[in-house]
């Protein structure tokens, strides 16, 4: 077997390791393609709040299922499959009321646990896995779980049928949720990116407006674009600037939900968030539910993974592909144990 494992901030690089043989309650998996995320690229940069290099990257993933352990009846081998990378203990608080993605001991497949999918197989819990449907090809299946983020967040946000919507951010994940938005209902959303490249990127995925985040009018020139004040904004950057953006945005009354990964702490204008009766609200991840709604988004053709997909390459040359997705210029680059299959 091989496997990716990133051994410094800034380095990839293969290793030959020996198969792993599915324990207890697992399922041993051949990778079709598994993606490279942003946080992966945070992680290599020293900029993750949970992941430290060296570690085994690849949580999102596509497979087949080779082999079970003999007590999982959920699966079965042949199975095309992805993986849900959440690893709850399945007993806390949290687990027990069916919120996986809070659970107090949780551990993440492909951020920080032993294997990851960014391999030719690996192990994991059979109940981590959601089976494929066959109109759902292998790359549009690694979508799902960058689309569940989204999904999730614009949940917990509430309606958006006829809101004004804020999209700070304008990679794989903001125009991810610009889609998700878009399909909500939402009446008219603006985004914000600091590279012209990305504005214009977020223009063409649909954004009915677009502001440079550089500007230090850019709360007020979103909220100019929008005709209002946000009812909404996602806060895909999660820096200390674009927390204060946000809130200016959604200044009365409105929500902020933080879809990034914070790289560290930043402040809070607090007498802001009473006195506006603004809402701060984190989304963790995703749960089941959010990614059958992402397979049923994927399939109506929300998001087609034509525009998303913009590289694929063999995993031979991850230290590659990690370095286009780190570029700016892509937006989901996967890797593949075999890549003649996928012709872009
Ligand atoms: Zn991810
Ligand atoms: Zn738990």
């Amino acid at each position: 077997m091989m496997r990716k494992v990133v051994v410094a901030p800034g380095g990839v690089e293969v290793r030959e390791v020996a198969e792993p043989e599915p324990g207890p309650g697992e399922v041993l998996i051949r990778t079709s393609v598994s993606g490279v995320c942003g946080s992966d690229i945070h992680a290599l940069q020293g900029r993750h709040p949970n992941v430290t290099p060296p570690y085994a990257p690849g949580h999102e993933v596509v497979g087949v299922v080779l082999a079970v352990s003999p007590e999982v009846t959920s699966v079965l081998p042949g199975a095309r499959v992805t993986v849900e990378p959440d690893l709850p203990c399945w007993s806390c608080k949290q687990c027990r009321a069916g919120r996986e993605n809070l659970c107090e001991h949780l551990g993440f497949f492909g951020c920080g646990s032993e294997q990851g999918g960014m391999a030719d197989l690996f192990t994991i819990d059979a109940r981590r896995l959601h089976e494929l449907p066959e109109d759902l090809d292998d790359r549009a299946a690694a979508l799902i779980e960058p689309l569940s983020t989204p999904v999730h967040a614009t949940r917990l946000a509430g309606p958006l049928g006829d809101k004004a919507v804020a999209i700070l951010g304008a990679g794989t994940i903001g125009l991810l949720t610009l889609r998700v938005a878009r399909a909500r209902g939402a009446k008219r959303i603006v985004m914000t990116a600091r590279s012209a490249a990305h504005r214009d990127r977020a223009l063409r995925f649909g954004a009915d407006a677009v502001v440079d985040a550089q500007l230090p009018e850019a709360p007020d020139l979103v909220r100019a674009k929008l005709e209002e004040s946000a009812d909404v904004v996602f806060d895909c950057v999660a820096e200390e600037s674009t927390l204060h953006q946000a809130l200016a945005i959604a200044n009365k009354g409105g929500t902020v939900v933080v879809v990034g990964v914070p790289p560290g702490d930043v402040t809070v204008p607090l007498a802001l968030v009473q006195d506006s009766q603004l809402r701060i609200q984190g989304s963790a991840t995703y749960l089941p539910e959010d990614y059958r709604e992402a397979m049923t988004l994927l399939r109506e053709g929300v998001v087609d993974a034509a525009e998303f997909v913009t590289a694929i390459r063999p995993l031979e040359e991850a230290a590659q592909a990690f370095a286009d997705a780190a570029g700016g210029g892509h937006l989901k680059v996967l890797l593949a144990p075999e890549t003649q299959q996928f012709a872009l």
